[in-house]
């Protein structure tokens, strides 16, 4: 089994989560595993490292975002390994200190995200996680304040993508993801 298909053997479906008639895919079986956790990390790291990312052709890597709440998981951790610094983007409201905000639209309203303004230095190069991306308004946010602090947003990485949300056509950089779900 290939750790794609091994990883994707992992996650749960709730029907009807957090609603009627959503299917909520559940990441946090893989968190629980210790060896699916290590190959969930492995694998991005492994992308991270071993994939010239068009943007970032030295492969340095400043900094990773991650995205409140399943992206503050992955985020520090990828960060850690990379020697990256780890910056999170949280709900308005949130964060000490001077903040940028970005706005996104949910299914009722909106909602912003905030980062604090001293957080990545002007042409740092970005990776943005989280666990995954649906419509992609909130990775776009998060790509937005990345933008404000003058940092260079070079890939947007997830472990699931929902592929027909189109989600990544809104993002300023490619999407990486492990898992393409239908
Ligand atoms: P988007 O802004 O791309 O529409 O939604 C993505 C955000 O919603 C992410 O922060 C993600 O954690 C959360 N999300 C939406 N649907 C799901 C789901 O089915 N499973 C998980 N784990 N997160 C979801």
């Amino acid at each position: 089994m290939s750790d794609v298909e091994y990883l994707r053997s992992k996650l749960a479906s709730h029907a009807d989560f957090p609603k009627k008639g959503i299917v909520f895919l559940d990441i946090f079986p893989i968190l629980r595993d210790p060896i699916a956790f290590e190959t969930l990390i492995t694998h991005l790291l492994h992308h991270l490292t071993s994939h010239t990312i068009p943007s970032i052709p030295s492969k340095k890597i400043d900094v990773v975002v991650g995205l409140d709440a399943r992206g503050f998981l992955l985020g520090p951790v990828i960060a850690l390994r990379l020697g990256a610094a780890f910056v999170p983007v949280r709900k308005q409201g949130k964060l000490p200190g001077t903040c940028e905000s970005a706005t996104y639209q949910k299914e009722y309203g909106s909602d912003s995200f905030e980062m604090q303004s001293d957080a990545i230095k002007p042409g740092q190069s970005v990776i943005v996680v989280d666990d995954l991306i649906a419509t992609g308004g909130s990775a776009k946010a998060a790509g937005e304040l990345v933008a404000k602090l003058g940092g260079k947003t070079a890939e947007y990485l997830f472990i699931i993508e929902l592929m027909f949300l189109k989600g990544g056509s809104k993002l300023d950089a490619p999407v990486y993801s492990i898992i393409q779900s239908d």
